[in-house]
């Protein structure tokens, strides 16, 4: 007897989409079979008359639980929202997996990161979020500043551990690591089979804009864009780009956020490099118009929300390839902290999205016919899983999968307030925002978390992912 079957959805599998029911026995996926070939019991069947039967959300991209640098929230101990808080929205939204940082994120000028080892580094962090995830989690490694050679040559034991995925910052304080390290940890990551997280500004344009926006009296909040600029992502990430055909390095650029980023993207996986692009669902949305706007800097999330030009290319980057996946960069605070900083150096990064990522991305680009259920299922959570070496464990409704799986209903159409999310915070960017289909339940290894608006898992319930990446996605773009 199985213990769940999910019946009459448009299931959505590796192979396509189609009416089929899928059987679950303990944490896996047992069968996936065509309507009325399923003919055994099971401890609960549920209905999905009507609705889309998808993997569980991946979010690759979340700093939770963190130090709000006191430069960004005036006061000296805020902190982002803790695990429970984080992967409870995380739940509602139909995420079954995200994927944080281990290591620091040292952006504040002159902080020194820590040099204990890597594994030190991966467990301790393992130990805040488990006992306290109702989603199951992994953690990019950040290798910030001047990166101690002994450090680098633990590379090799923290992919051996599961790591899988280092990132590195070409800007931002302390936590920018130069290139020639860059070259030596690139050298490592490839030889190991890890792959690099990056996020890439050019460093002497930011340093530049930021020291003339100031001069001349424009340092205001609302011109971050010209700091964090178009010709900055262009550069930074073509200069990293040539760094990764030398080293033959794969390379997933973490929020891209520029039609010069997309076109390097395109550029170098035309030339079979194996290059992943990823987009945060706030840049799918907004424009640098919208600093203007009262509070307008709550959308703001490092680089910088640029152009309709570059809005509307991370879209079409997401329609048809060279972006891969939607993430985040989960930060969440409330809104004095994220608010109180309103020049081009204080204003604090990120916002509480991990609740809304899928449904924002379903409406801009499923509802409107741009992107298919397929391509949806890729782009918040195959993708991930496949680039970030969780794949066909996590991200594929397939038998031997983890049974993590999201009930879509197309039909609900719902505008946010504030009051239908489950963050630890006091505002919303999305509160307003007209969704057409949503998350109805959410199941982790089999387990129902989310149900009819409730929680019914335990922040026990997630664990720490082991991760790595199939040989052909670091060889070729594989997704
Ligand atoms: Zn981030």
């Amino acid at each position: 007897m199985l213990d769940l079957i999910i019946r009459g959805g448009r299931v959505v599998t590796p192979e396509g989409v189609g009416e089929l029911d899928v059987g679950i026995q303990g944490e896996r996926i047992a069968a996936v079979a065509l309507p009325g070939t399923l003919e055994v019991e099971a401890a609960r069947t549920i209905d999905a008359t009507g609705k889309v039967v998808l993997p569980g959300g991946i979010e690759p991209h979340t700093h939770i639980g963190i130090p709000v640098p006191r430069e960004w929230s005036g006061i000296p101990d805020a902190m982002t929202q803790p695990p429970e808080a984080a992967s409870r929205a995380a739940a509602f939204g139909g995420v079954t997996t995200f994927i944080d940082f281990a290591g620091e994120l040292p952006i504040t000028p002159g902080a020194t990161p820590s040099t204990e080892p890597i594994l030190q580094q991966l467990e301790d962090r393992k130990n805040v979020f488990t006992g306290h995830s109702y989603t199951d989690f992994a953690f990019h490694f950040i290798m910030a500043g001047n990166v101690p050679p002994n450090m680098i040559g633990e590379i090799g034991e923290a992919i051996q551990g599961g790591a899988a995925s280092f990132k590195i910052f070409t800007t931002f304080h302390a936590a920018r690591c130069p290139y020639g390290h860059l070259w030596a940890i690139f050298e490592q990551v490839a030889k190991h089979g890890g792959i690099m997280a990056v996020h890439a500004e050019d460093d002497d344009v930011v340093t530049y804009m930021t020291d003339k926006l100031v001069r001349e009296g424009n340092d205001q909040g609302h011109n971050l864009h010209l700091v964090h600029n178009n010709i900055s992502e262009d550069l930074a990430f073509r200069k990293i780009l040539r760094l990764a055909k030398h080293t033959e390095t794969g390379i997933y650029f973490v929020h891209t956020t520029a039609k010069e980023g997309v076109a390097a993207i395109a550029e170098a996986r035309s030339q079979n490099m194996p290059v992943y692009g990823e987009a945060l669902h706030n840049y799918l949305e907004f424009t640098c118009d919208d600093y203007k706007k009262p509070n307008g800097t709550a959308i703001h999330t490092y680089p910088a929300i640029k152009f309709a030009d570059d809005r509307d290319a991370l879209q079409q980057g997401l329609v048809d390839g060279p972006i891969c996946t939607t993430a985040t960069d989960e930060y969440t605070t409330h809104k004095d902290v994220k608010l109180w900083g309103n020049t081009i150096e204080s204003v604090c990064g990120g916002h509480n999205g991990i609740e809304t990522r899928m449904p924002v991305t379903y409406t801009k680009l499923v509802s409107t016919g741009r992107i298919s259920l397929e391509r949806f299922a890729a782009i918040t959570s195959t993708n991930a899983a496949k680039i970030l070496g969780m794949y066909p464990q996590k991200g594929a409704i397939a038998v031997g999968s983890d049974a993590d799986i999201v009930l879509w209903d197309p039909d609900m159409k719902k505008r946010i307030t504030l009051d239908d999310l489950h963050a630890d915070s006091d505002y919303s960017i999305w509160d307003g925002f007209q969704c057409e289909g949503y998350p109805i339940m959410t199941i982790l290894r089999g387990k129902v978390i989310v149900e009819d608006g409730k929680l019914a898992g335990s922040s026990s319930n997630g664990r720490w992912l082991s991760r790595k990446i199939a040989p052909g996605v670091l060889a070729q773009p594989m997704v």
